[in-house]
């Protein structure tokens, strides 16, 4: 009889761990903060037979908030609510100091009331678990009641926090890639993380695939700029500048900032008549803006080039990279403040 139970608890425990080398392995397959959260919470609703499950976490390198954003499944949020938790906060202190899983009352009679816990009572969970990396909380796991009702037991609440470890160093490495691949000063991509992305797609290209186009861009007379208002407005500039073509694109093209005020965009599946469209709709708003820094209004336009992927003629990224730069340059020529497009 004894023998049995401790045969049943061995297989138990074998099957938790083979599940476990899953959940770490499709965890750390990714360095894509999107997917990253998605697998997060698949992994706790599968592992855990929750119903719901939410994750906050930063949402960019330079947050300063753990958010919701859209990383949350079965449970009421309400779209017009921000769920947001400072990353300095007595709440995230408290957890810092308590890697472990907490029961919400326990935790709300603990710590005073604050428009933190208020955020985090608003959705009702059943249990949260700080992810912990580097010494530091840099999520937050909240899962709802388990199906068929039950408490979380111990062994829930051990595979819980095998999971948060795995979840957090994933989150950590994803953080670490983005750091090391983004222009902390405009927060675009750096012009090597471009480079590798143009070349690993160059490898699949051919005459049947979809449609790659590339914009670039370059601010006109910049030196000005620095020159009449000083660098700090000229950094201010930039940095406006590369707002707006980020707003000015999907989620799933790449902008770089390819030199000090020259801009590239790759953009996947566009045929040139449409980067053509977009290109001239951040034109636009590059001329409209105003930038503002200190006492200064500044205004600039920016010039364009614009190119689709020839197989004919694009061998390598560099040669494609040549044909929107010379597109730039005509630009440049013809008098600035206008978008070509490459022959
Ligand atoms: P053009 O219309 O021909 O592009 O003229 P331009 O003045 O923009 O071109 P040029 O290449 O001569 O000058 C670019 C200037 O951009 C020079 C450089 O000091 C400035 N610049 C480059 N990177 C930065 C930066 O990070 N911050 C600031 N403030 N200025 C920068
Ligand atoms: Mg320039
Ligand atoms: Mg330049």
């Amino acid at each position: 009889m004894g023998k049995r139970v401790l045969k049943r608890d061995l297989e138990k425990q074998i099957f938790d761990l083979k599940n476990l080398l899953e959940i770490s392995k499709s965890l750390s397959s990714t360095l894509d903060y999107n997917i990253l959260n998605d697998s997060i919470l698949y992994t706790c609703l599968g592992a855990l037979t929750v119903m719901k499950a939410a994750f906050f976490s930063k949402k960019s390198i330079d947050a300063t908030d753990f958010t919701l954003h859209r990383s949350f499944l079965g449970f009421d949020i309400d779209h017009q609510h921000s769920y947001s938790i400072p990353e300095h906060c007595p709440l995230i202190d408290y957890l810092n100091r308590h890697n472990t899983c907490h029961d919400p009352e326990t935790l709300y009679k603990l710590l005073p009331p604050s428009p933190e816990i208020a955020v985090l009572a608003g959705i009702e969970p059943h249990i949260i678990v700080p992810l912990k990396a580097k010494g530091a909380v840099n999520g937050l796991l909240v899962l709802g009641e388990k199906i068929g009702g039950g408490k979380f037991d111990e062994r829930d609440r051990d595979y819980l926090m095998n999971i948060a470890g795995l979840a957090a160093i994933a989150i950590h490495n994803a953080y670490l890639f983005e750091l090391s691949t983004t222009d902390i000063m405009t927060t675009l991509k750096l012009k090597h993380f471009f480079m590798n992305n143009l070349q690993d797609r160059f490898r699949g290209m051919n005459e049947e695939s979809d449609a790659l186009s590339l914009i670039m861009l370059d601010i006109d007379h910049f030196k000005r700029v620095n020159d009449s208002y000083g660098h700090l407005t000229g950094d201010e500039t930039l940095k406006g500048v590369a707002m707006i073509v980020q707003e000015g694109i999907r989620l799933i093209d790449i902008a770089a900032r390819y030199g000090g005020e020259e801009f590239i965009v790759l953009l996947p599946g566009v045929a040139l008549s449409r980067a053509e469209e977009v290109a001239e709709r951040i034109r636009k708003r590059v001329e409209k803006a105003t930038f503002a820094s200190g006492a200064h209004q500044v205004q600039v336009t920016a010039s364009f080039g614009v190119a689709q992927f020839n197989p004919a003629v694009d061998t390598t990224p560099l040669v494609f990279i040549e044909r929107v730069d010379r597109a730039l340059y005509i630009s440049k020529q013809q008098g600035r403040n206008r978008v070509t497009v490459a022959e």
